[in-house]
């Protein structure tokens, strides 16, 4: 770690090549991220008539932390623009009733 800026290492996941003159909104740990392609159903009304289709969704999943931040922010978003930035206990909760929907 030899950026004056940076308060903490990098978490093992941080992929982000950082530099001493980064802006300072732009100080923040970075994962790869991942993708993983949604099948969605989608209804809409065409013609005043209800019209359902079958999708594929690219869904991005991520995590980021501000440097000097204890809070890992975790990532969902779509390439049309839905963005959630989920706090680890929301993405816990979350995890816990997908899961509990298949059982
Ligand atoms: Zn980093």
């Amino acid at each position: 770690m030899s950026i004056s800026w940076q308060h903490s290492a990098c978490p093992e996941w941080c992929i982000i090549d950082h530099a001493e003159g980064d802006h300072p909104d732009d100080r923040a740990h970075r994962d790869a991220g991942r993708s993983v392609i949604l099948t969605l159903r989608v209804r809409d009304f065409v013609e005043e008539k209800l019209v359902e289709r079958i999708v594929d969704q690219n869904l991005i999943l991520g995590r980021w932390q501000h440097d000097g931040d204890s809070r890992v922010w975790y990532f969902l978003g779509t390439d049309d623009g839905i963005e959630y930035e989920l706090s680890e206990a929301s993405l816990r909760r979350l995890v816990s009733e997908l899961q509990g929907l298949l059982e």
